[in-house]
């Protein structure tokens, strides 16, 4: 991968970074919201309950792909950027367009994805 290439995904990844840090703390200061909200009747407690679990998840789901942006960026830093961790070849450029955060090739995506599939059943 040529540098300006490399410029590319390190724009893409860093603007997706800071999206997401602030839709991330906009849901923290709803939970703080939600949390001081005063004595409503039981069902309404539940259904604060279930919107905060809700938050939550996705929260989890977000710190997850921060996770994954923070280590490409790392890796382009390394010059590893773009290489499969599993087999150590390029991955193809149009992958990573459509998924920058990818570590993977898709031969080797693919073999991890079957072997998951017969774990998980
Ligand atoms: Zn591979």
């Amino acid at each position: 991968m040529n540098k300006k290439e490399l410029e590319y995904f390190r724009n893409l990844l860093q603007e997706e970074l800071d999206a997401l840090l602030v839709k991330a703390g906009i849901v923290v200061g709803e939970l703080i919201g939600t949390a001081y909200t005063n004595e409503s009747d039981p069902l309404d407690r539940a259904t604060e309950e279930q919107a905060r679990n809700n938050q939550l998840r996705i929260r989890d789901r977000e710190s997850r792909l921060i996770g994954k942006i923070r280590k490409s960026l790392q890796a382009i830093d390394e010059g590893t950027y773009g290489i499969c961790e599993a087999c150590e070849e390029p991955i193809d450029i149009a992958r990573l367009k459509a998924r920058p955060v990818t570590s993977y090739c898709i031969t080797c995506k693919t073999k991890q994805e079957a072997f998951e599939r017969v774990i998980g059943s």
